[in-house]
């Protein structure tokens, strides 16, 4: 009982411990099971016991890894997750549950900063993490740790070649198609202008930007025939834009999708593209977030570099369309791929938190650096 209290006082749901179980104690549980979302009683049962055993787990007090049959639970875990998605590591929801997807991001996360990929946070993994820790403290320093991190790593763009592949193209393959009073929305059309749109921003980042197609071409493009063309060129990067269509008005929002097989084999970078463009545009834009799936598509398979494609909204969807056809929403998408590409090519331990790179001043920045 006492360790309740205390770790009720922890928490600071409770000033301090009694030597009862007095009422104050009673309701410190009953606001704790409300923040947890566990049946509120004031009881402490073996569902309350467990999530305040876990409570107590600050990140870094104890080497983390995925333990069968019974998973580590615990707020570390929820940090850890937290910190993994914020940086474009899929650990799936933020549950505090360590199961094998925060394994495999972990995994990830190691990889790219060197360290042995095994999957659980021990002390190694908590020192990478903990040098990012820094960057996530909001306020003033953080900004100039920015702009830091922009002044060191944001040439690095010039001179990569990128591929944007707007979907679909030309009388015979226009895509999902939605007619508005007299006018006529295009997949193919909308694909075009966003990749249009892409280009002149990555251009002037510094990248070697082509497209796959022009405005209208004269006949319908295989997918291996995009594939072939990022291939020939050495392509760094391939994006592909779509847009989605349901009978049903009801579905809306932006998915991204990466090559793999969904039972593990994946493509690692490609992934983490998927995972900073996806996260961007719905951190930036407030769409429905319909994840990032990992698909054998030939698109993607065929492709010999990072490759995503993005569904950017359902051309069906009237709420989804509104946005869609409003060129400044357009061009915020746009600023959100940029900023995604721009971290790719930030090492893991300069990256920044989603939505927080002012392309503005990335692009100021390039200028004054080139003139
Ligand atoms: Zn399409």
């Amino acid at each position: 009982m006492e360790e309740i209290q205390s770790i009720l006082v922890g928490l600071e749901l409770l000033s301090a411990a009694a030597d009862t179980f007095d009422e104050a104690t009673e309701n410190a549980v009953r606001a704790f099971q409300q923040s947890r979302g566990i049946g509120v009683d004031g009881l402490v049962g073996p569902e309350t016991w467990q999530a305040l055993d876990g409570a107590r787990w600050k990140l870094g007090a104890r080497t983390l890894y995925h333990s069968v049959p019974t998973s580590l639970v615990g707020e570390d875990v929820r940090a850890l997750q937290e910190r993994l998605l914020e940086m474009g590591f899929d650990s799936g929801r933020a549950d505090a549950i360590y199961g094998p997807r925060t394994a495999r991001a972990v995994a990830q996360f190691q990889r790219e900063v060197g360290l042995t990929p095994d999957g659980s946070c021990g002390p190694q993994t908590m020192k990478a993490l903990r040098r990012l820790g820094r960057k996530v403290v909001g306020g003033r320093p953080q900004w100039l740790r920015e702009a830091e991190a922009f002044r060191q790593s944001g040439s690095s763009l010039v001179g990569k070649t990128i591929v944007i592949d707007p979907g679909h193209g030309g009388a015979e393959d226009p895509g999902v198609i939605v007619p508005d009073g007299p006018l006529r929305w295009t997949e193919a059309d909308l694909a075009f202008d966003f990749a249009n749109r892409l280009e002149g921003r990555l251009l002037a980042a510094g990248m070697r930007v082509h497209l796959t197609r022009g405005p209208s071409p004269a006949r319908p493009m295989t997918s291996q025939e995009r594939a072939s063309l990022a291939n020939s060129l050495g392509a760094d990067l391939f994006i592909s834009l779509h847009l989605d269509g349901q009978e049903s008005p009801a579905a809306d929002g932006v998915a991204t999708y990466h090559y793999g097989t969904g039972s593990g084999l994946t493509s690692t970078v490609g992934e983490r593209l998927a995972n900073l463009v996806q996260r961007e545009i719905v951190v930036r834009t407030g769409m429905r977030d319909c994840r990032i799936h990992a698909k054998t598509w030939e698109l993607l398979r065929l492709t010999r570099m990072p490759a995503v494609r993005v569904d950017l909204g359902y051309l069906t969807s009237p709420a989804d369309r509104e946005r869609l056809i409003d060129p400044a929403f357009r061009e915020q998408v746009v600023e959100a791929i940029l900023a995604a590409v721009q971290r790719m090519y930030f090492p893991v331990e300069a990256d920044v938190p989603t939505g927080s790179i002012d392309v503005r001043q990335l692009r100021l920045a390039l200028a004054s650096r080139n003139a």
